[in-house]
Formats: C-alpha cells, sequence, structure tokens
C-alpha cells in the first residue's frame, strides 16, 4: 500500500505527463474542436456546477472525449477558473497549471517511471 506521499507523488507525475501531451498537442486550424467534444449537446450545468455530484456527473464523460487534450489545453493556456476542463476538477486545474510538464526528453522522465 502507498503512503500519502508516494501517492501525492504519483498524482503530480501524473498530472506533470498529462500537462506536456496536452501543451504539445498540435493546434488545430480553423476547426472547431469543441464540435468533436464528447459533452457537446449536454448540459452545461453539469461541467460548470458547484455540487460535488455535478463535478463527478462531468468527469465521467471527459475519459472517452476524443478532445480531451485540446480541452485542457484550453483550459492551462486561457487560465480557466470555473469547470471540468479536459477530464480535470479545479482543484486539479489549479495544480497542473503550477508544475513542470514531463516529457520523454525530460531526464526525470525515467526516474519517475521507476518510482
Ligand atoms: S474533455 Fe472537455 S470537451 Fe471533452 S467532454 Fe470533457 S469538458 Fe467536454
Amino acid at each position: 500500500m502507498l503512503d500519502s506521499r508516494a501517492t501525492e507523488a504519483m498524482y503530480r507525475i501524473e498530472l506533470a505527463e498529462l500537462k506536456y501531451k496536452a501543451l504539445n498537442t498540435e493546434p488545430i486550424a480553423a476547426v472547431d474542436w469543441t464540435k468533436e467534444s464528447a459533452c457537446r449537446g449536454m448540459e452545461k450545468q453539469i461541467f460548470y456546477g458547484e455540487t460535488r455530484a455535478d463535478v463527478e456527473e462531468a468527469k465521467k464523460v471527459c475519459p472517452r472525449c476524443i478532445v480531451r487534450l485540446y480541452c485542457l489545453k484550453e483550459a492551462i493556456v486561457n487560465n480557466e477558473e470555473f469547470g471540468v476542463w479536459g477530464g480535470l476538477e479545479q482543484k486539479d486545474l489549479r495544480t497542473i497549471r503550477k508544475i513542470e510538464p514531463l516529457g520523454p526528453n525530460d531526464s526525470t522522465y525515467l526516474l519517475s517511471l521507476s518510482y
């Protein structure tokens, strides 16, 4: 069983890798990526809701969304302070904005995989 420090470290590594992927997604020129989103047509209140139930409901949709990384990139670069973006709720988005992205060319990447 992982202790809380190890769990926190793994959480931050996961977010750092996700940030790397999101920031390195190719821009979709002249294409409205929101038209491809899994949440298209759904009630916006779910994604901007303030209750735990809304947040959990929104986070169930994002894993099957093909534009998840674009969505997450938007939230990171535009400092979105409300709602669920790219499958992350605001507490995760606040963390991901602060940490360095972690990708295959980073020297710490392999170390992180063996944690
Ligand atoms: S990842 Fe973004 S665009 Fe996709 S379903 Fe979630 S909130 Fe909607």
